[in-house]
């Protein structure tokens, strides 16, 4: 029995789960194929409510709350979704101009977003440096009323599709010359440009672009809050993103525990079923005993990020502790699927391969043993 949620999400729930099932399932495959989602996905993922739900209805948004952003991430890994970048544009990106934008940013840049129109994406990673961040080098140099911006960012999802980019920059000069200042920029300003989308091993249906910034002009007015504080808003909101990581584990988990349950009860080898093998019965057991301790947790830091109260050093714990058993249970579960678990016709096989990048983005596992262990 989980309790963090109400009856509302679970009611958004079935809607979220018809909207996948009908809008995004059937075509995932061709979207893999393709590199990318078309825009038109987006639009009918805003007109239907699943885009920016925290976002409030003065600035055009549904007016939901973290629970109603935790049932889309759910249902999406539930349907191994990971084409759709709509997690990251609603719940990574977007809430970067709604905690630190004035009342002139949000009026005029969260409306589109909530519709799908404006594709918002976060790039902090640059080719020098990732886990670093404080490394960066991207500049904006101010020149009266504007700031020119020149760098590079890569790795950044839905990069190819991106009409707004909250970008990390660094504004000369710094006290430390490692302050972070956080600048949106429009995507069809003078001297930005996208670079090629990224060959993948896995959610190979996910844009991950490279993006260039060339002399890009932007006024001082598209800057997020303070100068040089930008390394605060990103701690704060990373607790979040790892979160997110961890919620979709999760779910991931439990809806390929129960594929393979399916699978191995039908499966005969040498005259019974694969169920019937001790072997199988005691690795099922223990996916689900992990996974069960996983959910708990999860829900315990999603009740906490629900009251503002999840700390960076509890959701390094999840992403951590998520992304690893994503991995390592996903294994054992692909392997109860013998060559049928390396096909890409099924379900497991493809999410396996997507899980691997769990343990790289939002923070490495090393990076979250470093936050995890300065609280020791
Ligand atoms: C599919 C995908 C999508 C992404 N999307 C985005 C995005 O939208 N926006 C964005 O800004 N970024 C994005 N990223 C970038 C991602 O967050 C970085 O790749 C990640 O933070 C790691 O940085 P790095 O790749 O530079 O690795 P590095 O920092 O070079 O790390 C290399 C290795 O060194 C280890 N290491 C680093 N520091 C330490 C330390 N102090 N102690 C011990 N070990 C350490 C790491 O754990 C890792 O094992 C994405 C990446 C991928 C793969």
């Amino acid at each position: 029995m989980r309790t963090v949620y109400r009856e509302d999400h679970e009611l958004f729930r079935h809607q979220v789960r018809r909207f996948i099932d009908r809008e995004i399932v059937p075509f995932h495959s061709q979207w893999e194929h393709d590199g990318i989602v078309p825009k038109e996905v987006w639009l009918k993922a805003g007109a239907e409510g699943m885009l920016c739900p925290t976002v409030p209805e003065e600035y055009g948004g549904p007016g939901g709350d973290v629970g109603h952003s935790a049932i889309i991430i759910e249902e999406l890994a539930r349907a191994n979704a990971t084409a759709v970048g709509f997690t990251t544009h609603s719940e990574i990106a977007a809430p970067y101009i709604l905690a630190y934008g004035t009342e002139e940013q949000k009026k005029k840049w969260l409306p589109a977003m909530v519709t799908g129109a404006s594709i918002c994406v976060i790039a902090m990673t640059e080719p020098g440096t990732g886990s670093d961040l404080r490394a960066m080098r991207m500049s904006a140099v101010r020149e009266g009323d504007d700031y020119l911006i020149n760098g590079q960012k890569t790795f950044i999802t839905n990069g190819g599709n991106a009409d707004m980019i909250v970008a990390a920059c660094k504004v000369e000069p710094m006290p430390t010359g490692k302050e972070i200042t956080l600048i949106c920029i429009e995507a069809e300003r003078a001297g930005f440009s996208k670079g090629r989308r990224l060959e993948k091993i896995g959610l190979k249906g996910q844009d991950t672009s490279e993006l260039f910034f060339d002399n890009v002009r932007v006024p001082v007015g598209n800057r997020l809050g303070e100068e040089h504080k930008g390394f605060g808003y990103l701690s704060h909101q990373l607790a979040k993103e790892r979160l997110i990581i961890a919620i979709r584990a999760a779910s991931s988990i439990e809806t390929l525990l129960q594929e393979t349950v399916d699978y191995v009860r039908d499966r005969q080898v040498f005259g019974k079923s694969l169920l019937e093998y001790q072997n199988t019965r005691f690795k099922l057991a223990e996916v689900k005993a992990k996974s069960t301790m996983l959910r708990v947790f999860v829900d315990h830091c999603l009740a906490l990020l629900m009251e503002g109260k999840l700390s960076s050093d509890v959701a390094a714990m999840a992403k951590l502790m998520g992304s690893e058993l994503h991995n390592s249970l996903l294994d054992e579960l692909l392997q109860l699927h013998g060559g049928y678990g390396f096909m890409s016709e099924y379900k497991i096989s493809r999410a396996w391969v997507d899980a691997r990048v769990a343990r790289i983005y939002a923070g490495t596992s090393e990076i979250m043993k470093e936050i995890i262990a300065r609280t020791l």
